[in-house]
C-alpha cells in the first residue's frame, strides 16, 4: 500500500473530532504523520483501546499498551450559557467543524446535531459559559459527516486566502460599507484573472 493510501485507511479509523490532542492539526495530518512512521499509533485519546487495536491490525506495528495524551472524558456535546455569552467570536473562529453560529457583538449559539465534543472552543472563550453535557457514542454516519464538514471548512479557508472572507461584520458606517464591497469586488476579479491566467 502507498504511503497516501495508508493516510487514507488510517484516517478512515480515526475519531475525527479534530481535537489536535494528537499533537497534529487534525486526523489527516495525524494519519499522514502515521504512514510517514513520524508518529505512533498511540496519541488519539478519543480513539481509545479500539483504535490502538485497529490501527496495530492496519499498519502491522506493535499495539502500544496504552493510549498517551490527555484523558479523553467520552462522548460529549457542548453548549453555550446565553445569559454570560459577550459575543466576542472567539470559539467561532476554533470550531473546526463550524457547530458555532453567531456574529460579533451577538449571543452565539452551538449547532447541537453538529458538536463533535473536541471541546476547543472552552480555552478561547473569556467568560467561560460553554459547558458539556454527555452524549451518545458517535454513529459512522455522523463521524463521516464531521470528516466532511472540516475537510469544507479546510477548503473555504484556502479559497478565502485569496478571495478575503466570504462572511465579515457589516459595517454601520455606509461609506465603509461601500468601501468593502468594492475592496471584495476588486479582490474577487484579481481572484478571476489569476484563473483565467493558469487555465489558458
Ligand atoms: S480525534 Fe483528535 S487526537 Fe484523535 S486523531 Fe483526530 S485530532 Fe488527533
Ligand atoms: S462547538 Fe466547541 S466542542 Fe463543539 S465541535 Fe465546535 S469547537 Fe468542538
Ligand atoms: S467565546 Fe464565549 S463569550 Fe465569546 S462568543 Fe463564544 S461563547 Fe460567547
Amino acid at each position: 500500500m502507498s504511503t497516501e493510501a495508508l493516510a487514507v485507511a488510517i484516517d478512515a479509523l480515526l475519531p475525527q473530532l479534530q481535537c489536535r490532542a494528537c499533537g497534529h492539526a487534525g486526523c489527516l495530518p495525524y494519519a499522514e504523520a502515521i504512514s510517514r512512521g513520524e508518529a505512533g499509533i498511540d496519541r488519539c485519546p478519543p480513539g481509545g483501546d479500539a483504535l490502538l487495536d485497529a490501527l496495530a491490525a492496519l499498519t502491522g506495528l506493535p499495539r502500544p499498551p496504552v493510549v498517551t495524551g490527555p484523558a479523553w472524558a467520552g462522548p460529549r456535546r457542548f453548549r453555550i450559557d446565553p445569559t454570560a455569552c459577550i459575543g466576542c467570536t472567539k470559539c467561532l473562529a476554533v470550531c473546526p467543524v463550524d457547530a458555532i453560529v453567531g456574529a460579533a457583538r451577538q449571543m452565539h449559539d452551538i449547532l447541537a446535531a453538529e458538536c463533535n465534543g473536541c471541546g476547543l472552543c472552552l480555552p478561547p472563550c473569556p467568560v467561560d459559559c460553554i459547558h458539556p453535557e454527555p452524549a451518545a457514542e458517535p454513529e459512522s454516519a455522523l463521524v463521516l459527516r464531521w470528516r466532511l464538514r472540516h475537510a469544507a471548512q479546510h477548503a473555504r479557508r484556502a479559497r478565502e486566502e485569496t478571495t478575503g472572507p466570504l462572511l465579515e461584520e457589516v459595517p454601520a458606517d455606509a461609506a465603509e460599507r461601500r468601501e468593502r464591497v468594492q475592496a471584495a469586488i476588486t479582490r474577487a476579479r484579481a481572484a478571476r484573472r489569476a484563473g483565467d491566467s493558469t487555465t489558458g
